[in-house]
């Protein structure tokens, strides 16, 4: 749902998805990606502030470390 980023284990690295943006940020590092989308993308980081909004009013017993890391699978994908 939120696959706004490609990783590329062999260099480390994720790219931006989002058309003609063609950025990439090193590692898989959610609090990275999201500075990129507020910064570039901002209606995509408006996007998913709102589904985690939803989100954490349904499941209140996770705790942040947790959570950001289900955001970084959901965000990223594998490079085809
Ligand atoms: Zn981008």
């Amino acid at each position: 749902m939120w696959q706004y980023f490609c990783y590329e284990p062999s260099v480390d690295r994720s790219s931006c998805q989002v058309p003609d943006c063609g950025s990439s940020l090193k590692g898989k590092n959610a609090t990275n990606m999201l500075t990129h989308l507020k910064s570039k993308h901002k209606n995509i980081a408006e996007e998913i502030a709102a589904a985690e909004q939803q989100r954490k009013l349904k499941d209140k017993t996770s705790g942040n470390q947790q959570h950001l890391s289900d955001m970084v699978r959901n965000m990223t994908s594998l490079c085809m």
